[in-house]
């Protein structure tokens, strides 16, 4: 019996310390977001699936990350990639409170041809019953976003961006964004697979780079990235180094992990001015 009450008293000790080992963990993340906003928070995606539309999605996560959900039996993904939309999550920011960055349709674009527009409405018209969230809307489909948007009021909590890969697919979708009244304009340019050269970056609020991962990756060439830098600066456009992806600042192919975020041995992730101005946190992009 006594021996039962010492090892009941030891398993009880061992669940404290295990409690509370993760309740510093937990302090110590949540310290770490106090000084580190990510470029998004969280993901919602009332549609599914896509069709591979410019160089850009010649390697699409989505695509990929779409057949295991299906695998699993994930609403949204019973055909695999195919493009749908989900309206069992259309409202879901409704239900939170806490003020949250959604980036919009991580596993599809929001302006997919088969996107019928009477959802799209109800898509805006959740972001605009939402003012306290702020919802980052990226899209290859840049005709359509200035097709639909020019004709409707674009809510202030909407930031706005094109991915931007190359010159040929990528440069053109910028000047169909430019114009459009958006609080925040922003590019991503991702996977970035050669030099843009000049870019127009008149009106653009934010520019972010980042190479491509997995086994399958292009190389990005550090000089493209500088190029980038050199121009966002020139233009005191804030400029976030997101990661070199596969292969690394080196040109050498590794763990993406390995690789890192460093450009030049800095950490240089900029954010927009609103943020600054909103959250009154220095702009240096230097952690
Ligand atoms: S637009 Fe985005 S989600 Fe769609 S196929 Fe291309 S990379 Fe994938």
């Amino acid at each position: 019996m006594k021996k039962k009450i010492l090892q009941s008293e030891v398993n009880a000790f061992l669940t404290n310390e295990k409690i509370m080992s993760r309740l510093q963990e937990e302090k110590d993340h949540l310290k770490k977001r106090k000084h580190k906003i990510e470029w998004t928070e969280r993901t919602w995606n009332p549609s599914a699936g896509c069709t591979k539309i410019s160089s850009g999605c010649q390697n699409c996560y989505a695509e990929t990350m779409a057949k295991r959900l299906q695998g699993s039996g994930v609403v949204g993904y019973e055909n695999g990639f195919e493009f749908n939309t989900v309206p069992s999550r259309l409202n879901d920011p409704l239900k939170r409170k806490k003020p949250t960055v959604y980036f919009v349709n991580s596993m599809s674009d929001i302006f997919h041809a088969d996107m019928p527009e009477e959802y799209l409405d109800k898509i805006f018209e959740v972001i605009t019953n939402t003012p306290h969230h702020t919802y980052q809307i990226l899209t290859k489909r840049a005709d359509r976003m200035l097709q639909y948007l020019s004709q409707r009021h674009i809510p202030k909590n909407v930031w706005l961006g094109v991915t931007v890969e190359n010159k040929q697919q990528g440069l053109p979708r910028i000047d169909k964004l430019r114009n459009l009244p958006a609080s925040v304009k922003f590019l991503s340019v991702e996977p970035l697979i050669e030099d843009l050269g000049d870019i127009n970056l008149r009106n653009i609020d934010w520019v972010i780079v980042g190479g491509e991962s997995g086994n399958r990756a292009r190389p990005m060439d550090k000089q493209w990235v500088l190029n980038i830098k050199q121009q966002c600066f020139a233009e005191d456009i804030p400029f976030f180094f997101k990661q070199w992806g596969t292969w690394g600042e080196d040109g050498i192919k590794r763990n993406k992990k390995l690789n890192g975020k460093k450009l030049e041995g800095k950490i240089c992730q900029q954010y927009p001015k609103i943020i600054e101005q909103q959250f009154h946190r220095d702009n240096s992009g230097e952690y």
